[in-house]
C-alpha cells in the first residue's frame, strides 16, 4: 500500500478519537497473511477483476450488517430484496436465542496497547455477556480470534467484562438439490461448492445461512494478535515515527 503524506496513513489506517491517533484493529490483523485471499486473487486471474468482486462482496457484506444492527437497534428497517434470506436467517435464528445488546457498533480504544477499533455487538446472548462479531464470510476462519480477542482487550479497559466472544456468520446460498453443492453469488463472483462434480446441478431458492461459533483460547489470540500489532509498527516504522516525533499530537 502506498500512502502520499501522513495524513493519507492516519485516515487509512487509523482513527482519531479525542486528539489522539490510534492504528485500527482491522489494519494491525491485515499485517498477518491471509493463504486464502492469495488463492481468491489467482482463481480471478485478474487484479482489478478481483478487486472490483471484493469490493461489491464488501458492501453486500455492509448492508447486512447495516439491516442486522438496525434489527438490533429496534429501529423499523426496510429489508433490501437481495440479502432477504440472509436476514431471514438472522430473524430465525433472534426467536430461538435471547440477544440483549448493550451496544452496538460501539468503539473501542486500548490505551494501554494503542490501537482501536468498532465492534458489532456487545451485550448478552443466552444470558452470557460477551462480543458478538458479525460476518458475511464463507466459513468462520481461525484469523477472527485475534480481531475479536483485540476488542474484548479494549473493552475490558473501558470496565466492561465479557467473559466470551461470538463469532456470528451469516450468509446466503442456492442449494443444488440432486447433490447438496451450494452456489454463492457475490459481488457478480460465482462460486459453486461442495457437492458432486458430475452432478448436473438444479439449483432452488437462495437460502439463508446462520452459524454462530463461541471462540475460546482468549490468551493465545491475545497474544498473537499483539504481536501483530507489534509487527505493523515495524512495517509502518516510516509513518509511526513521524507521528510519535510530531510537534502535533498523536
Ligand atoms: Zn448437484
Amino acid at each position: 500500500m502506498f500512502y502520499a503524506d501522513l495524513k493519507h496513513f492516519k485516515a487509512k489506517t487509523g482513527y482519531e478519537i479525542n486528539g489522539i491517533w490510534y492504528p485500527r484493529v482491522t489494519s494491525i490483523v491485515s499485517i498477518k497473511a491471509k493463504p486464502a485471499l492469495y488463492k481468491f486473487y489467482a482463481d480471478q486471474g485478474n487484479f482489478s477483476m478481483a478487486e472490483s468482486i471484493k469490493s461489491k462482496s464488501a458492501d453486500e457484506g455492509t448492508l447486512i450488517h447495516e439491516t442486522i444492527e438496525a434489527i438490533l437497534t429496534e429501529k423499523p428497517v426496510a429489508v433490501p430484496h437481495p440479502i432477504q434470506p440472509a436476514i431471514n436467517a438472522f430473524l430465525e435464528f433472534k426467536k430461538k436465542n435471547e440477544i440483549v445488546p448493550m451496544k452496538i457498533e460501539e468503539r473501542v480504544v486500548s490505551k494501554n496497547h494503542w490501537y482501536a477499533g468498532t465492534v458489532d455487538v456487545i451485550g448478552k446472548l443466552n444470558g452470557q455477556l460477551g462480543i458478538l462479531d458479525i460476518k458475511t464470510s464463507y466459513s468462520i476462519y481461525r484469523d477472527y480470534g485475534l480481531q475479536t480477542a483485540a476488542y474484548v482487550e479494549a473493552v475490558k479497559e473501558n470496565n466492561i467484562f465479557p467473559t466470551t466472544r461470538w463469532v456470528l456468520r451469516i450468509d446466503q446460498a442456492k442449494e443444488c438439490t440432486k447433490c447438496g453443492a451450494k452456489m454463492r453469488e457475490k459481488g457478480g463472483n460465482i462460486k459453486v461448492r461442495g457437492g458432486t462434480v458430475s452432478c448436473q446441478h438444479s439449483f432452488g431458492e437462495t437460502v439463508g445461512e446462520i452459524e454462530l461459533k463461541e471462540l475460546d483460547n482468549f490468551e493465545s489470540d491475545i497474544k498473537a494478535f499483539l504481536a501483530c500489532r507489534n509487527l505493523w509498527e515495524w512495517e509502518h516504522d516510516f509513518w509511526i515515527k513521524k507521528i510519535k516525533n510530531g510537534s502535533s499530537p498523536i
